[in-house]
């Protein structure tokens, strides 16, 4: 499933489109909006489906800004037809220019396409405190300097990392503890190094919090 953004101000063409690619199994949000649209979007952002001609400004110009912020990848969809809006369109950083009337499956089969070729993201997830997650060589830095976290460590920073802001709690984490027969308490014991490892200030925990009684949570995820 992906995260895709359309930026419409036509609601019947937005409903459509949108339509199409729910049943592809897209995650799709809309607005109608420049201002909007650069407020909605965020690092998560697989993609947007951006028209041109908008209320309050061009849509080139939230191209050109998500692209440089973000990487993410863009499919025009206008109904600006010269060659001229195409030309420039790609050089905002535009990955692919429909114009409109257009076919719903043809623009479905496109997201597809350019989401295919979509640069891969960052394998990273930055967390508070200068705490950075490398999944490709399961490495954890602080400050830029090499944390050594024992594998229970690492997984279990890792399954909190996955569900961010949400309370998790012990029995879960057991789960992800590689020894039989854990009892929950060995999560607390798990926690408290992971805390002395990575927190500025341990007994003052920023980075895990404690859900008394119930879990675990990371705070902040901030992604790269
Ligand atoms: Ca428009």
């Amino acid at each position: 499933m992906y995260q895709i953004l359309i930026v419409e101000d036509e609601v019947k063409i937005a409903a459509t489109v949108k339509e199409y690619l729910e049943r592809d199994g897209h995650y799709v949000r809309h607005v109608t909006t420049v201002a909007a649209a650069l407020s909605c979007v965020t690092a998560e952002t697989d993609l947007i489906i951006l028209d041109l001609m908008l209320p309050d400004g061009q849509g080139e110009d939230v191209c050109e800004r998500v692209v440089r912020l973000y990487n993410t990848p863009v499919i025009i969809l206008t109904s600006k037809r010269s060659e001229q809006s195409r030309i420039n369109g790609f050089a905002r950083g535009a990955d692919d220019y429909l114009t409109k009337p257009f076919s719903p499956r043809e623009l479905a089969m496109r997201v597809k396409s350019v989401l295919k070729r979509a640069r891969p993201k960052d394998n990273v997830i930055r967390l508070e405190d200068d705490v950075v997650l490398f999944l490709d060589r399961r490495a954890v830095t602080k400050k830029g300097l090499e944390v050594k976290l024992t594998p229970n460590e690492y997984a279990i920073l890792l399954c909190l990392a996955s569900n961010w802001k949400a309370v998790v709690s012990r029995d879960k984490l057991v789960e992800y503890i590689n020894a039989p027969d854990t009892l929950d308490r060995a999560v607390d014991v798990h926690i408290r190094h992971l805390r002395q490892k990575l927190e500025d200030d341990p007994r003052n925990p920023r980075l895990i919090k404690t859900a008394h009684g119930h879990g675990y949570a990371l705070g902040v995820k901030r992604h790269a």
